[in-house]
């Protein structure tokens, strides 16, 4: 691993006999799991190049239990690193070898589903897909999609703020959580936002949604179902050049239309996904779009001839509409499988996460060939074409000496573009450990000392998922009030990493 992370403390880990005593106080029967066997499977999350096996894993089962094991933890000084499924891609629930692994994995039920306020009140533990399905046979879906639905928790969803295919037009989890419930680390339980949008006083519930599991556990979640739309359609777009289909994407939002998904795939992904799965992906195109429309049926009908249109006005080599949910799925299909698909292509592939300006797509794709010949290593591309948001997947072997390495350097060239051409370094999988040493490409000193202000204020003594997201942890005494004098550096005798 090349990843420095924090030092493990020697006196926590001679203390672990202690450590999972006190847990089993707080936790009978098998919520705790200490056997080397047993923490392997805990070792890592979706970001497999990094590892970990935790000191100990702990499954609470209420709101109670994760107050007292924080307490404990707070009182005794011993980390803690909160994990819903493990799906993340950035490696935010990657352990550390002396802290606690809080698994959120017990928190599964559903508490309340209210049609009239169209809210559902849920523990973080239930996956995203389970919400829609909860309430689907009433007419009713929770928007935000990630591709990794059926498995990942919306309290992992809360912590990075999850995105998916249908957030161009519903947003992201930010704009579908109006309430939490989180606990400190010192123990402390709090509800953030409420029932509705906008709650009185400050927007806590704005700091909290994609804090990464570094300002408190969340517990419990409040999200907005929405209505199903009547009817939603697709159009599979071929284009000759990804040049013409970045300028259809750009055409069709300044036309004031707001899809309910606009993906787009390289030629590499598109020739990937229709081996895998067959459903008639046009594999003369550089470059595919795929567009849904949703709300009523004579609105889609439209809207699908104004973005016919607009694809002809850009050279669009096929056109395709589909006529029946059949033909929308199998549309669909392609870009849903397109992750394993490519996985076909080579030993391990390392999905990358960056935003930008949609405008500077060509530029972005440009620079992503030459740094793939340059490397020597493939790129496709899946990207949240409506959102700028790109998802390069490089293949590499990792049993070659070396490109797992080429691989993340890689990886690191693009995100440094991305920011280079007005984009932020991640768009949904969350900074994490994988984006946490290229936080000062984006963020002066200045600008990472005020953030983790605000994550001294939830949590002072820096207990709560240390070494993910900042690049260099300071002790919050020394951020409070920061005296230079005779150019010595105050609280010299503090550890650093
Ligand atoms: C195949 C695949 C496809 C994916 N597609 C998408 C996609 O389309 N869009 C997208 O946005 N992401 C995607 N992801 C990434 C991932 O699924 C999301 O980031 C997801 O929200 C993580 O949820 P989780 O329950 O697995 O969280 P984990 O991986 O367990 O944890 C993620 C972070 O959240 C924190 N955390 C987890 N639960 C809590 C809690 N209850 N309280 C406080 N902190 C907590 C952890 O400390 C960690 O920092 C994909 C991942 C995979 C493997």
């Amino acid at each position: 691993m090349s990843l420095v992370m924090p030092a493990p403390d020697q006196a926590v880990l001679n203390r672990r006999a202690d450590i999972i005593a006190a847990l089993r106080q707080i936790v009978p029967g098998e919520g705790v799991i200490d056997k080397e066997a047993q923490l392997r499977p805990y070792e890592s999350d979706g970001l497999t190049a990094y590892r970990q096996v935790p000191m100990v894993v702990v499954l609470p089962e209420t709101t109670d239990q994760v107050s007292r094991i924080l307490k404990w933890c707070h009182l005794n000084r011993v980390k803690v690193v909160p994990r819903g499924s493990g799906t993340s891609l950035s490696g935010g629930a990657l352990p550390l070898e002396d802290a606690v692994l809080l698994g959120l994995g017990k928190f599964k039920r559903i508490l309340e589903i209210d049609y009239n306020d169209r809210i559902a009140v849920v523990e973080p533990g239930v996956t995203n897909l389970a919400i829609t399905q909860a309430v689907e046979e009433r007419g009713f879906y929770y928007a935000p999609d990630p591709s990794s639905q059926i498995a990942c928790s919306i309290g992992g969803n809360v912590a990075e703020n999850s995105g998916g295919v249908h957030c161009l037009k519903y947003g992201l989890t930010t704009n579908n959580v109006l309430g939490c419930e989180i606990v400190l680390m010192d123990g402390e339980i709090l509800r953030i936002g409420g029932r509705q949008l906008d709650p009185a006083g400050l927007d806590l519930l704005g700091i909290v949604v994609g804090s990464e599991g570094l300002l408190g556990v969340v517990t419990e979640v409040t999200v907005r179902i929405l209505a199903k739309p009547e009817t939603a359609r697709a159009l599979l777009i071929g284009f000759a050049t990804v040049e013409s289909a970045g300028q259809c994407v750009a055409d069709v939002i300044a036309a004031g239309i707001i899809p309910a998904g606009m993906e787009m795939m390289d030629e590499l992904a598109i020739r990937a996904a229709e081996e895998f799965v067959k459903v008639g992906y046009p594999l003369d195109a550089a470059a595919l779009l795929i567009v849904e429309l949703d709300g009523p049926e004579a609105e889609c009908d439209h809207l699908i001839g104004e973005i016919e249109a607009i694809a002809r006005s850009n050279g669009a080599v096929s056109i395709r509409a589909s006529n029946d949910e059949t033909e929308r799925m199998a549309f669909w299909a392609g870009r849903k499988a397109a992750f394993p698909a490519i996985g076909r292509l080579a030993p391990d592939y390392y999905c990358m996460d960056g935003t930008i300006p949609r405008r500077r797509l060509p530029e972005m794709l440009d620079y992503m060939d030459r740094q793939s010949q340059h490397y020597g290593l493939a790129v496709a591309n899946v990207f949240h074409a409506g959102d700028g948001n790109l998802h390069p997947l490089i293949l590499y072997d990792a049993n070659e000496t070396g490109e797992l390495a080429k691989a993340e350097e890689f990886g690191r060239d693009i995100l440094r573009f991305c920011v280079k051409v007005g984009g932020v370094l991640t768009g949904e999988h969350g900074v994490g450990v994988e984006k946490r040493d290229l936080m000062p490409v984006m963020f002066s000193e200045t600008d990472l000392q005020h953030q983790q202000r605000l994550k001294c204020a939830f949590d002072p003594e820096l207990l709560l998922n240390p070494g993910k997201v900042f690049p260099q942890l300071h002790r919050c005494a020394e951020l409070g009030q920061m005296h230079v004098h005779g150019n010595q550096l105050a609280f010299p005798d503090l550890p650093r990493f």
